[in-house]
């Protein structure tokens, strides 16, 4: 695996104007400002602003984040690393299965499986950005246009903005979407969810409430109809609890920064939950509730090469899932890898398209994969949901603690496999394998 820490400086240098400063929208411009880029992001809200809920980084996110000045120390300091997934029942959280993250594989894979809060991974890749020398401008974009010598991009305030090439990156709801993707991409499933974010110090308090979990687990808890996913760390302050229904419910969606009270709940149904799950959720102080629509993969880039999407903008991998994140990370390191080899002018709408080449197939497995992971924790009680438990049960033999003397047939096995696939992906390598194969078309 590539351990490039220092991406070259393209010989050219270009502006682009980022519309969103989440994960991708500061991601990518620091990635792109690595490469020797003017980048500016238009946020409408302010970046320092406290968020509750965490993200998931899996060893394909992490990998990428360890290469960045000063992010080992941080997630070292910030970050929880997963021990393993525990599967249980939703009813009486009892376990059904097990996934230990085993040594000998994360350290092949040369990065672990971490959880870290929202508003601090943000945090630090604005830091990153600053000293980066990206500019921040705060304010809400509009519209956006394709002109004779670039493109523009308007604030609500009527401030008007030139660069060279946009980056959509302004999240699920996106405005900048439209403009490339058909008005048919074709919404394929529409999930309900909600955050909660529970402070760690009543489990001090509570017995119950420790009996739930075993800290640094990511646990799942499979209900009948929607699944509700955790990782419980002592260390930190809050314990943040997910809420998914594969299904839509008639339930809120907030944009993200807005807290709601409990009530905004009501449309999950939490009766069939361990009813020290639900004395867990309603000691929660406030809850997000999201709606995503989950659409098929469609054109990532527009306005002739000049026009591109990263992140929920671009793709629709499910929110509180594994790989949000890891894949505005990938997006990121792809367009910024790209660039750093820009010579021409010529060349923009020949790396714009090699970015939606390399990034449609990957983020269509993986948003089709995770919405089949979270219909298969939900399964409604019945043949099927005993069929799933069954065969994770084999997982809780203690045959399938030792990996390496496990039969290649077994279930545990197969499911590493998949996983690998998806955490060994390294999306500065995926470019540079394009680059020493194609490199002599655009030279
Ligand atoms: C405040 C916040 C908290 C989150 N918490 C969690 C969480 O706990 N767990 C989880 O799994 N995922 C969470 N997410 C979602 C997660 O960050 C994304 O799924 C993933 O990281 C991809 O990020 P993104 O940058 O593409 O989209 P987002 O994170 O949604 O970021 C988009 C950004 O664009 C800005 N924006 C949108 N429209 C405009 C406009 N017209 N002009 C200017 N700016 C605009 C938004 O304010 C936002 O900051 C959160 C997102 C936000 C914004």
């Amino acid at each position: 695996m590539s351990n490039q820490t220092h991406q070259l400086e393209a010989s050219l240098k270009i502006k682009f104007l980022i519309i969103g400063g989440g994960i991708s929208g500061l991601a990518c411009a620091y990635t792109l400002s690595a490469s020797g880029h003017e980048a500016v992001i238009v946020e409408e809200c302010r970046i320092e602003e406290k968020t509750e809920g965490s993200i998931r980084s899996p060893p394909n996110m992490t990998r990428i984040l360890t290469r960045w000045p000063g992010m080992d120390a941080f997630l070292d300091t910030h970050a929880t690393r997963c021990t393993g997934l525990s599967f249980r029942r939703g009813d009486t959280g009892a376990p059904v299965g097990a996934m230990k993250f085993h040594d000998e594989i994360m350290d092949e894979l040369e990065a672990e499986f971490l959880v870290v809060q929202h508003e601090d991974l943000r945090r630090q890749l604005y830091l990153l950005c600053l000293d980066a020398g990206v500019v921040f401008i705060h304010g809400k974009a509009e519209n956006i246009a394709k002109e004779e010598d670039g493109v523009s991009v308007t604030l609500k305030d009527g401030r008007n903005l030139h660069g060279d090439l946009i980056v959509g990156a302004d999240g699920h709801n996106s405005f900048t979407r439209p403009f490339v993707m058909s008005e048919s991409a074709e919404v394929e499933h529409v999930v309900s969810a909600a955050n909660i974010s529970i402070p760690t110090e009543i489990f001090e308090k509570d017995d119950e409430f420790r009996s739930l979990c075993r800290p640094n687990q990511f646990t799942i808890w499979m209900g009948s109809g929607s699944s509700l996913t955790g990782t419980f760390d002592p260390q930190c302050k809050t314990f943040n609890l997910s809420i998914c229904s594969p299904t839509p419910l008639d339930s809120a969606d907030s944009d993200m920064y807005d807290n709601y009270d409990l009530s905004a709940l009501q449309p999950f149904d939490l009766s069939g939950y361990d009813p020290r799950l639900q004395r867990l959720i309603k000691s929660g102080g406030s809850c997000r509730p999201t709606v995503h629509k989950v659409f098929k993969q469609d054109d990532v880039v527009g306005f002739d090469g000049s026009l591109v999407l990263v992140g929920d903008a671009a793709h629709s991998i499910l929110i509180n899932g594994s790989h949000n994140s890891s894949m505005a990370i990938e997006d990121a390191v792809t367009l910024g890898t790209l660039f750093s080899h820009l010579s021409d002018r010529k060349q923009i709408p020949v790396f714009t398209e090699t970015y939606e080449e390399l990034r449609q197939s990957r983020t269509d497995e993986t948003r089709i994969s995770e919405y089949q992971s979270l219909v298969q924790i939900s399964l409604p009680h019945g043949e099927l949901q005993q069929l799933r438990d069954d065969s994770l049960l084999l997982t809780l033999d203690a045959a399938f603690d030792d990996f390496e003397n496990c039969e290649s047939s077994d279930l545990l096995v197969q499911a590493w496999e998949q996983y690998l696939v998806v955490f060994s992906y390294d999306a500065s390598e995926a470019v540079d394998n394009w680059w020493s194969k194609w490199s002599f078309t655009v030279e």
